[in-house]
């Protein structure tokens, strides 16, 4: 089934100049960007977004974290694209996230981790509901898809 998945690139990942090669691994896996801005975090939106960590002693510490420079947000679209980008993100932890993921590979925190990426198809919905406004998702189709997925896969 294609899917559509949110992807935010943390301050952990601009600040530290690593945008491009987290998007790299993206690319080079055969995800599509069907949307993305850079935008600077509220207090409020990440009290929605992050709403089961509200009541948490470290959420202060997250708002902090996450409000320190603008964010880049990403819609990332392809076959099964919730699971693939949560098994390349890797575990919360960056110190026991397995090698080879993004996290396991860029992170050493368990805050400073990289990357958000939606970890349901209902919460994917919500999510890139709450970060993209209409028309700013994209629906398009790259010439190179037929060597990305068989047609059995995209339900051709
Ligand atoms: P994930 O981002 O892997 O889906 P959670 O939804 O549990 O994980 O947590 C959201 C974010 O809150 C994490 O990515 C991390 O930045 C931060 N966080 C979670 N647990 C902790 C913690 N114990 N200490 C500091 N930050 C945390």
């Amino acid at each position: 089934m294609i899917q559509q998945t949110l992807v935010i690139f943390k301050p952990s990942s601009v600040e530290r100049g690593l945008v491009g090669r987290v998007l790299a691994r993206f690319e080079a896996k055969g995800l599509v960007i069907a949307g993305m801005k850079m935008m600077q975090l509220s207090p409020e939106i990440l009290r929605e977004h992050y709403a089961h960590l509200v009541d948490l002693p470290f959420f202060p510490s997250i708002v902090a974290s996450m409000t320190a420079c603008p964010v880049i947000v990403m819609c990332l679209k392809g076959v099964e694209a919730i699971q693939v980008v949560r098994s390349m993100t890797g575990a919360t932890n960056g110190r026991q996230a397995a090698p080879g993921t993004i996290r396991g590979d860029f992170a050493m925190s368990n805050q400073e981790n990289i990357i958000h990426a939606s970890s349901s198809p209902e919460d994917a919905e919500a999510e890139i509901k709450r970060f993209f406004k209409p028309g700013e998702i994209f629906d398009y189709t790259p010439a190179t898809k037929a060597f990305v997925n068989a047609a059995s896969e995209l339900g051709n």
